[in-house]
């Protein structure tokens, strides 16, 4: 098959893009390299499978493929909140884009990651995909939230309107390498600290929770969900291991040593950070058949390889 991959040059985008070669497909790498990065996608550009297509989601673009797999848009709070109004735009309009191409072609399926932040700071817990969310709508969080959720919002309108055969996941926190050094995010902002003999920086009292998913089975669980014929989603893809983040800082140093440093801010005053999170994933497990198979320790060795020879 050949299968366009938006955001294909992306953290999570380029690990699919490797996993769907490995299976024999042709693959289409759309990526504007807003946050997407050019070496994620150096060990594949030489394979004749694989194609890259240089452009911005928000503006109309023509392909024929077989399969879409919507990733682009960045995700760490540091990137989406860098340009608010762009990052609306890259959900909303890259949504229509991707789900117009695919009524152009027929109605081919089109995969929609979508996210946790559609449960905002969550009052129910662990989060079901029955849960509505509790999103705070002008918050410094809703550019992305909100912007994945009107994205929801329009491929179960064009599934209902059109027939279009659409899939949705909401992906949890995800970590691994090709994640980009100044992400920003929790997992690669510690290694690094840790790497470089800084101090790693949790904030608050580090009590707020998140529950980390090794690369690999995300992308397992991508591909899961686009291979189960008739199930349309929303199905939650991450682990359900949770731990504070000071626990996780704590692990880290005792893998790469280093010193915890608590700033000042207490964690409910981080205007939109969550303070908990933890997938419900009973329904990844019943419909797809998938569920984690990497822990936190196993994946953090993994990725802490991958800084070593990046740092
Ligand atoms: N965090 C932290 N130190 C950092 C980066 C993040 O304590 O250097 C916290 C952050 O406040 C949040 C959690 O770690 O509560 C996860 O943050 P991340 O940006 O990785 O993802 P998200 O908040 O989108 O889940």
């Amino acid at each position: 098959m050949k299968i366009l991959v938006t955001g294909g040059a992306g953290f999570i985008g380029s690990h699919l893009c490797a996993f769907l070669l490995d299976q024999g497909h042709q693959v289409v790498c759309l990526d504007n390299f807003f946050s997407g990065q050019r070496e994620n996608i150096e060990s594949l550009v030489s394979n004749k499978n694989f194609e890259l297509m240089e452009h911005d989601i928000t503006q109309p673009f023509d392909v024929t493929v077989d399969q879409i797999y919507n990733l682009a848009c960045p995700a760490s709070p540091k990137y989406y909140q860098k340009n608010p109004v762009e990052t609306v735009r890259t959900s909303v309009l890259g949504a229509i884009n991707v789900l117009e191409l695919s009524k152009k072609l027929g109605g081919i399926p089109v995969l929609q990651t979508s996210t946790s932040e559609v449960y905002g700071d969550p009052e129910v817990h662990p989060q079901p995909e029955t849960y509505h969310g509790n999103v705070d709508p002008i918050g410094p969080r809703a550019c992305y939230d909100e912007g994945k959720r009107c994205a929801e919002t329009l491929f179960f309108d064009y599934h209902r309107e059109h027939r279009i055969p659409i899939k949705v996941v909401r992906i949890f926190n995800t970590y691994g390498p090709n994640m980009a050094l100044d992400d920003g995010r929790v997992v690669s902002n510690f290694i690094l600290q840790a790497l470089r003999g800084e101090q790693l920086t949790v904030h608050g009292d580090g009590s707020h929770t998140r529950s980390f998913c090794y690369v690999s089975d995300m992308v397992a669980g991508l591909h899961a969900m686009m291979q189960a014929p008739d199930v349309v989603g929303p199905i939650n893809l991450g682990n359900p291991g949770e731990f504070t983040i000071k626990e996780l800082a704590q692990k880290v140093v005792a893998k790469l040593g280093g010193l915890v440093e608590f700033d000042a801010t207490p964690t409910e005053n981080r205007a939109g950070d969550p303070k908990q999170r933890k997938p419900d994933i009973t329904l990844a497990q019943t419909q797809l058949n998938w569920g984690p198979k990497i822990q936190l320790d196993e994946g953090l060795d993994k990725t802490i390889e991958y800084f070593k020879t990046v740092v």
